[in-house]
């Protein structure tokens, strides 16, 4: 997938390969795949078969895999559109250096489509956010969710889609994913999720809270960033350190899912905003990253126990947390 001058328009269709059954192509049908763009690159979508029926959930709950990026994140798919872009509009040019303040997935993407395109690539840590926000204006990052992944997630159901959930940080995933969906399929519900502590929610009274910190990594800001688009999403919901992280911990272990917090955010809040979806209907989470990132964090019980998040089972064997 990562050749240098590959052409979505005429790179070759590829299916996603069936896995144990749970793997989808994308539409059901060939109508149905010619409806959509043809897209780059595509990452499964997986049925999950247990905690959303444990807890009740009705409506089928698929997940949008995006620790498949070769990267491990969502966000390899910006590094490559603003290279790209970067590229297009003659700012990028042979021998150029690409210099990025980020501490987090972005620069990995970056790193990754510098290095097949040739380009040096400086990632420096931020001490200041006011130099990420200078770039969070760029419009690549929505518009890579928008022609790339939000046409993916259609196109993989087939143009049938009830809900969609997507956390926000820069927001740049949930615009460019919601807007895609509110074209081609009105009807859909978008959902984001903000950690408790961050102001990113809408009505703004949801983020009146005392919590000043949140151990969350990739969801939530101290300030609006600009790509973030509040008014594509139907519902805001908020989430506890507590409760994302224990929903990753129940990916991991009940699904196989080797997944990061913000995916577990994002399916805590889908098991409340899909209570009502009926069996016929359709709900899909995106994980945003892998697992790789955290081994001395979430996923260390001791890590865990030390910050009072560990999760526990009530005396019906059911798991606990702040839901
Ligand atoms: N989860 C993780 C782990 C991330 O790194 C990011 C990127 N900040 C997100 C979620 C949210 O993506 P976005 O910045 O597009 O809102």
């Amino acid at each position: 997938t990562w050749t240098k001058d590959a052409d979505p328009s005429t790179s070759p269709h590829t299916k996603v390969p069936l896995v144990d059954g749970n793997l989808y192509n994308y539409g059901t049908s060939e109508k149905d795949n010619a409806q959509y763009p043809v897209c780059r690159r595509e990452y499964p979508l997986i049925r999950l078969n247990h905690i959303p029926q444990s807890e009740g959930i009705k409506c089928e709950m698929l997940v949008k895999c995006e620790f498949f990026n070769p990267g491990g994140s969502v966000k390899d798919r910006i590094g490559y559109r603003m290279v790209e872009d970067a590229e297009k509009a003659g700012v990028l040019k042979e021998g150029s250096t690409i210099i990025e303040p980020t501490s987090g997935n972005t620069g990995i993407g970056l790193a990754m489509a510098a290095a097949v395109k040739g380009y040096r690539c400086i990632i420096v840590m931020p001490l200041k956010m006011s130099n990420e926000k200078v770039n969070y204006m760029n419009p690549g990052n929505p518009l890579a969710h928008y022609d790339n992944t939000g046409a993916e997630i259609l196109q993989q159901c087939g143009g049938r889609l009830d809900m969609v959930i997507v956390g926000a940080g820069t927001g740049g995933t949930v615009t460019g994913i919601g807007r895609k969906i509110k074209e081609l399929c009105p009807e859909c519900k978008v959902i984001s999720v903000d950690p408790v502590g961050s102001i990113l929610a809408l009505p703004e009274s949801l983020n009146d809270t005392d919590v000043t910190f949140y151990e969350l990594e990739g969801i939530g800001y101290d300030f609006l960033p600009t790509v973030l688009d509040r008014h594509v999403v139907d519902k805001w919901y908020k989430v506890t350190d507590k409760a994302a992280f224990t929903m990753a911990k129940r990916l991991i272990r009940e699904e196989g899912l080797l997944c990061g917090g913000s995916a577990g955010a994002a399916l805590a809040t889908a098991l409340k905003a899909a209570a009502d979806l009926r069996s016929d209907q359709r709900c899909v989470v995106l994980l945003p990253d892998s697992i790789r990132n955290y081994l001395t964090k979430f996923v260390s019980d001791q890590w865990m126990e030390v910050r009072n998040l560990k999760p526990i089972k009530n005396i019906h064997n059911h798991w606990w947390w702040d839901k």
